[in-house]
């Protein structure tokens, strides 16, 4: 129901569990977060971000320094509320995680898709089903822009994703349909998530994000591309608070 990213220098582990309890207001029964390691490092507890925090907290991996990482809470809409089905997502092969808030209408035409080409699943999920698919096409593809644009295509629903693939140690990516999306520019760092309110404690200078645009965010560098694979220039302006 919220989700998180963070990409440069900082301490991701403590900047994403920061901004999971500022989007606590939302709702979720469910919490974890991914940090880019190989392979990547991920804990998901069912029930008070407290819970998560605990077993962070009592895991040696991640007292480790960490340059990225991705976040979320879940309001469950296909499959209970478990460990198993809590996000951060794995695709089959490890190389892709992610975040995901929304919707995937179309999980069980991708999901018979993907068995075909000898794909398994673990979770009752549909955001299960769109981590594979990535990694079904990047495989495919060789290029990882490209397998999103893919993806974007064939994807129905809703979504808001934060996602790491192995390969590149130093990005975070992102997509949107019509679920809410934000960026912080932070000094050398990027954040990433539903609602401005998770990350206001360490920047207030945002980039928001549009429909159907795909975005990668590096320590200095933010890329938007709109549905049509073009890069689009965007200038960043100063988060208005309401109160
Ligand atoms: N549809 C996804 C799930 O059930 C995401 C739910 C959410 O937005 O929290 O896991």
């Amino acid at each position: 129901c919220g989700i998180v990213g963070f990409v440069g220098q900082g301490n991701p582990k403590e900047i994403l569990l920061a901004g999971l309890s500022r989007l606590e207001y939302r709702g979720y029964d469910s919490a974890g977060i991914a940090l880019y390691a190989h392979p990547f490092t991920v804990v998901k507890a069912v029930g008070k971000l407290e819970e998560l925090k605990k077993k962070v907290e009592a895991s040696k991996e991640f007292e480790l320094p960490y340059s990225m990482g991705i976040g979320h809470t879940r309001w469950a809409t296909h499959g209970k509320a478990s460990e198993k089905n809590a996000h951060p997502h794995l695709s089959m092969h490890k190389e892709v995680v992610l975040v995901h808030n929304g919707i995937i209408e179309n999980f069980a035409e991708i999901k018979n898709f993907l068995q075909e080409k000898g794909y398994s699943f673990y979770s009752d999920t549909d955001t299960e089903v769109a981590v594979n698919l990535m990694e079904y096409y990047y495989r495919k593809e060789k290029d990882i822009l490209k397998a999103l644009f893919s993806v974007q295509k064939e994807l129905k629903g809703s979504f808001a994703f934060a996602i790491m693939f192995l390969e590149d140690a130093n990005t975070l990516y992102a997509m949107r349909k019509d679920s809410p999306l934000i960026v912080g520019k932070g000094k050398n760092a990027f954040y990433l998530a539903s609602d401005v309110s998770a990350f206001l404690d360490y920047t207030k200078k945002i980039y928001p994000v549009e429909n159907r645009e795909i975005l990668s965010l590096s320590e200095k560098e933010i890329h938007i591309y709109n549905q049509n694979g073009e890069e689009v220039k965007r200038s960043s302006t100063i988060a208005e608070l309401s109160q």
